[in-house]
Formats: C-alpha cells, structure tokens, sequence
C-alpha cells in the first residue's frame, strides 16, 4: 500500500527536493497535505502535480487567490497558522518538517503527536523545544528521522543499540562562503555574497547561517537533542569540500563517516525510504576526482557565533530558544539591508547578554521566551541600522 505523506514547507528547498524524490516514484506515496507560507502559485502547482487531498497556505490573506488557483482539482485548499498545524496532524505515516525557522515548531509538534515517522529540516524548531519535542515523540512512539545532511550522516554511522560505545559526534562545516575572510572583508558583504553558498543550493535564511557558523552552532544543538551523548562530546571541524557529511568517533579509536555528493536529497531519501534505500538520480562520488579532503578547526575569532551557540548548549535552559530567536531576527534585517553581516553575532550575544529567562517548560513557554528574545533583538537591530 501507498504510504501516506505530507510535506510542510513544500516550497522551500528541502520541500522540493521531497517532491523531486516523490514524483520519481509513481504509486509509492500518497500526499495527503502540502503547506507552504505565501507561494500560492508553487503551492498549487506542487499539489496538482502530485494529486495531493489538502493544499495549505500559512498567509490567511491568500485563501482566495490558493482556492482560485486550485479549482477544478478536487484539492481542498485551507489558509492559516491553524490549518498548518491541523494538516500536521491529519495522521501521515510520513511527515516532512521542511518550514523555515521557529514557525514550523507548532505544525512538528503536531506531527509528533500523530505517532507516526517525521523527517526533520526545520532545525530551529528542535534548537528552541529539543526536549518538548523529544518528550513527544516519545510519547507518541513517533520516530523522528533527521534530515540535515550531518545529523542524516550521524544517524546512519551511530550505533544505536550501542550508544555506550560511542565517544565523539564530529559535525563537518563547510566554513560558508567567507571561510577564509578576514572580519574586515566580511564588514561589508552584501545579502546576495551571503546566499551564495559554494557546495549547497539552499534556502536564504539557512545559507546566511552557513556563512556565519550560525548554521554548525544551531546543528550542534541539534544533535545534542538526537543523539543520547552530553554536550562537549560534540565537535566541529572545518571541511570544505562537502564530502565527508560527518563522522562518529568510538571508544576503541574507529572511526565511521558517511560520505556522499552534496546534494540534499540524499539524506531526504535516506528518510524517505527508511529504513529501505531508494534510488535517487543524485552525483556519484568519485574520490579519484575529488582528490584532496581538507580539514580545519573552526575560527571563534572570525565567526563569533559558532561560540555563542556553543555556550548556549552548554547553558541550557532557555539560552537555545534565545539563541535561535535573536538569529532569525538577526537574519531578517541583514536580509533587509537594514544591518551589516558582522551585526547578525552581535546582535544574538546582545539579546543573549539583556536577557535571563526561566528554562521554558511547555510549549507556551518556549513561545514566550521566543517573543521575549525577538522583541529584544528587533530593539538591538534598531541601535544597528546605519
Ligand atoms: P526555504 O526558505 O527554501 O523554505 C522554507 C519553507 O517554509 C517554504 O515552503 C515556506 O513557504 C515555508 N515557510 C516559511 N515561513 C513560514 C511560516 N511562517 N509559516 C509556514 N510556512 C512557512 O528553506 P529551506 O532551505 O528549505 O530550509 C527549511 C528548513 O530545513 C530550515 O530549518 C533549514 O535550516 C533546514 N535545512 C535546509 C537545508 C537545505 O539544503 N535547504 C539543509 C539542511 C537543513
Ligand atoms: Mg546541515
């Protein structure tokens, strides 16, 4: 029988490239919903391409023009905050959390809820509510399936029924675009050098993060909440070729990386199919091409916000949900033009510095903490604006 799928964020990258595996494999899977925030045209095309039951578009405002885009199709069309997280919920074997930032958080905890298997991109969300999320998996006996190409690439090398056996999760970095600029050079980089990353083709927000280190800050935090290890049993190294995706280390000295093109439908497969393999058209590796693997430590001098991360998984508490809120805001103005590259880590080590907020412990909490740390960052990203 089909297994059923919805994909949320289906027009995003990682939402496509779902769709590009998903259109491969006529007959395998049955898309119940598709969610996406404002691309009513990409969303309804999406939907009557793959014959999904529900299209859903976050923007209240674009229920008209989503339900004119849809007719004839027999597609049911719904709009806002709320039908995301009800089409969350409609009870996919499958879920794909593909929604940018701390907006997916709602709809991947209705996901959860459900019980079934959610492939997880959407990394601010585990970043902002790791332990609410994981209590509810849990809970539900819902299998959480990591997306990220690291966590992708730790998950298939982790031992785990084992997990005493393994003694460091090494994460690779690409070191983003500017990996070897001085801070001076990096002053004044535009929005358009920021997003040009050189291995991945990804969404802006996300490549902003790999170029400041935002992005490895975030995935250590990340990983933190998948895998059982504590928090300095978690490294980085620099490693610019995109090759080696990551790499755990075991007591007795071996060892084990995954290794592959990048190209993010690799991992998307993996959870795809898990735990079969499918066939992905995705680049072959060819070692003998690539020739040299570079590794490097990663530069705290150059790129502040790795360390700010650090230390926010170190702190715990609601430190992350700081961390991740006061980014994404961060992010937001340099996107505007509104403050420079250099002003995302200060901005994010202000808002952490002005603020000191309880451990959230429900998810109201966290959304508390949230709207806490983006008013505060809004108000520091103001004091930037030349
Ligand atoms: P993207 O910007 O390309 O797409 C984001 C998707 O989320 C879109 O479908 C958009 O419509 C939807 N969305 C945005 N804001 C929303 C809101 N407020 N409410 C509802 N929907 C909303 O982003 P992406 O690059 O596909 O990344 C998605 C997630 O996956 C991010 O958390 C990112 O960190 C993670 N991720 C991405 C990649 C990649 O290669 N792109 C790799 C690893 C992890
Ligand atoms: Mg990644």
């Amino acid at each position: 029988m089909a297994r059923t799928v919805t994909i949320l964020g289906a027009t995003g990258s990682v939402g496509t490239s779902t769709l590009d595996l998903i259109e491969r494999q006529p007959g395998a899977y049955d898309v119940l919903a598709l969610t996406a925030h404002r691309d009513v045209d990409g969303l309804a095309a999406a939907a009557r391409r793959v014959g999904a039951k529900r299209a859903v578009i976050a923007d209240p405002a674009q229920f008209n023009a989503l339900r004119s885009a849809l007719s004839g199709s027999g597609i049911e069309a719904a709009a806002g905050e709320e039908a995301v997280v009800e089409a969350a919920g409609m009870g996919a074997d499958w879920t794909m959390a593909a929604i940018v930032g701390c907006a997916g958080l709602r709809p991947v905890m209705a996901a959860l809820r459900g019980g079934r298997t959610v492939a997880l991109a959407n990394k601010e969300a585990l970043v902002s509510a790791g332990d609410l999320m994981t209590d509810a998996a849990r809970a539900s006996g819902a299998r959480l399936l990591p997306v990220d190409s690291e966590h992708n690439a730790i998950f298939q090398c982790f031992d785990h029924d084992r997990p005493g056996g393994v003694s460091r999760v090494i994460l690779t970095a690409s070191g983003g675009p500017f990996r070897t600029w001085s801070r001076e050079a990096m002053a004044v980089v535009t929005p358009e050098q920021a997003v040009a990353h050189p291995n991945w083709s990804m969404g802006a927000k996300i490549s902003v993060d790999s170029a400041t280190l935002m992005n490895k800050g975030l995935e250590l935090i990340e990983a933190y909440h998948l895998f059982p290890l504590p928090p300095e049993a978690f490294e980085v190294v620099v490693h610019p070729q995109s090759v080696v995706h990551s790499l755990v280390e075991y007591v007795d000295g071996s060892v084990l990386a995954q290794l592959g093109a990048p190209d993010m439908r690799i991992p998307i497969a993996y959870a795809l199919a898990w735990p079969e393999r499918m066939a992905t058209p995705c680049a072959r590796l060819d070692l003998t091409r690539i020739g040299t693997l570079n590794f490097e430590a990663p530069d705290l001098d150059r790129f502040p916000a790795l360390g700010l991360a650090m230390a926010a998984l170190k702190a715990g508490g609601a430190r992350p949900a700081i961390l991740n809120a006061a980014n994404e805001i961060a992010v937001a103005s340099f996107l505007d033009r509104k403050v420079g590259f250099l002003d995302i880590a200060a901005i994010v080590q202000e808002t952490l510095d002005a603020l000191d907020l309880p451990a959230p412990s429900d998810l109201d909490a966290v959304f508390e903490v949230d709207r806490a740390a983006r008013g505060e960052a809004a108000r520091i990203a103001r004091e930037y604006c030349p």
